[in-house]
Order: C-alpha cells, then structure tokens, then sequence
C-alpha cells in the first residue's frame, strides 16, 4: 500500500475511533442533525467541498470561502449533512503518529462540537462570544484570536474547541469539570450538546 492510502486509512480509522468514544447520547443528537457523517479526504476542503455542493446541485463556494477553507483541518456542511476533514494537511506532515492521531481525532470531535453549537445555540449565546472568550481557558482564547475569527463565530469556536478538550479529556479516563474550565462555559457546554460524564 502506498503511503498516501495508508495515511488516508489510517486517518479514518481514528475518525471512526473518535465517533466511537463519543457519549451515546450526543451521537444521537448528531445524527438527529444531520452531522453524523465524517469524510475524510486528501486535497484541501474548500476545493473538495466546492465540487461535492456542485455535484449535489447546490450553489458552490465563492473564491474567497474556497480559499478560507482550502487552510481548514475540518468543515461541518449542513446542507450534505456531511464532516470533511482532512487527512493530508501539510501542517501534518513529519508529525509523530501519536500526535498525528490526536490532531486528527481532536478535529473530528472539534467539527462535531461546532455542528452542535450551530444547531443548538441561541442568539442570546452567540451575542455573548466576546465575553465568554474572556473566561476561556489561555489556550483557546489564543487560537480563537490568532485565527482571526469574526465575533459571531466566537461561541461556536469556544464550545467547539471545549467540547474536543473535554473529549480528549474523556478518552483519557478523565470525568466531571476540569479545574481549567469557567463555570459558565461549562454549563453552557452541557446545555448546547447534553455532555454528561
Ligand atoms: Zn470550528
């Protein structure tokens, strides 16, 4: 087998690790979305997800949406009900295999997170995204700044990257809320995607 199919295998044997590890219950929820199915590809997402809206008869991505998200590990589609993410991302390459599966398996969790807020949220929490990213934890605070997301993405890359924190977190062994973890976020959380330990 060559080594790019031996990635692309390996890659969705993680993916489907990581929908397995998931609480019952939210993988219900993500079914009942429409977020429960994960495809994982080679080329970069905004070319492939262009031509999959395309061949479904849906309107396509601008050039601009298309270059956002060529640079992206993952993408949630609502309208083909589909996760893309990306097996061969070049920010993966040389990367050891441990940390190469949990890069892959915390994008996973990170999409499926971001489908539930989307689908979940209230405006009332969308339009609180400036302060709660002020109660996340440092790490979160400065990817979601460093990734120059526009403020009404804030709650939703907050409960995303939580939710794929609290996940590795689980497979870990790990239960109840972490110290690091506000307890606003940590309820919002448990409202939007009904984590339970
Ligand atoms: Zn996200």
């Amino acid at each position: 087998m060559g080594k790019r199919l031996q990635q692309a295998k390996a890659a969705e044997q993680i993916v489907q690790w990581a929908w397995s590890s998931l609480p019952v219950a939210n993988r219900r929820l993500l079914e009942a979305i429409g977020a429960s199915q994960c495809q994982v590809v080679s080329a970069p997402l905004g070319a492939v997800l262009d031509d999959l809206l395309c061949s479904a008869g849906l309107r396509g991505l601008s050039v601009g949406a298309i270059r956002e998200t060529d640079g992206a590990f993952g993408v949630w589609e609502p309208r083909l009900r589909v996760v893309l993410i990306r097996a061969e991302d070049p920010r993966l390459e040389g990367v050891d295999g441990a940390t190469r599966e949990e890069c892959l398996a915390r994008v996973a969790w990170h999409e499926w997170g971001h489908a539930l807020s989307v689908v979940r949220c209230e405006a009332v929490d969308v339009a609180r995204g400036r302060a709660l990213l002020e109660m996340s934890p440092q790490g979160i605070r400065e990817r979601i700044r460093l990734a120059g997301y526009p403020v009404g993405q804030y709650t939703h890359e907050i409960v995303a990257e939580t939710y794929a924190l609290l996940m590795l977190r689980r497979v870990r062994g790990g239960d109840g809320q972490p110290t690091w973890l506000n307890n606003e976020i940590y309820r919002l959380l448990i409202e939007i995607t009904d984590w339970t330990d």
